[in-house]
């Protein structure tokens, strides 16, 4: 099977707008950003998405994105940023490696995120209650 294109990435086989390495991640510039400085961190190691990627690699992915969320506010001259990251085609992964998006912001930038709407009546303690039973089969 060929190799992924992250894998490429974090290998070095492929050039990428590198921000930021240690030993288990690796974060570099969005090839078609939402906004300058839209950034991907991704483990390493491959895995497809946050249904696979090791509990060690999710921490490391998780740490790397708080450390350089700041700085990358900063050197965009942001008020804020958006964290993303999409697992599953249904979600809109398109590169199966995960990789969480740090997306700057900068006021009226026109982004809108999500639209949102409300519960119907008992909706939400149903969907409670099956959630909560899907979490306690993994505790
Ligand atoms: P997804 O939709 O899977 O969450 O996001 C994949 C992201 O990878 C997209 O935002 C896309 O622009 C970015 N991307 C795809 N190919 C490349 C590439 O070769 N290099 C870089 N730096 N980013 C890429
Ligand atoms: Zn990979």
């Amino acid at each position: 099977m060929p190799e992924c294109l992250f894998c490429k990435i974090a290998k070095g086989e492929l050039p990428s707008f590198t921000i930021y390495e240690d030993e288990r991640t690796l974060a570099f510039l969005d090839i078609n950003p939402v906004n300058p400085g839209h950034t991907l961190v991704i483990p390493k190691a491959h895995a497809t998405n946050i249904f696979d990627i090791s509990a060690d690699d999710w921490a490391a992915v998780c740490e790397t994105v708080r450390a350089i969320a700041g700085p990358i506010e900063r050197a965009l001259g942001a008020s804020g940023v958006n964290l993303m990251m999409n697992n599953r085609e249904t979600a809109g992964q398109v590169i199966d490696h995960p990789h969480v998006h740090i997306i700057p912001r900068q006021k009226g930038d026109g982004l809108h995120l999500w639209p949102q709407h409300q519960y119907a009546d008992g909706e939400a303690a149903s969907v409670q209650a099956n959630i909560l039973h899907e979490v306690q089969k993994t505790a």
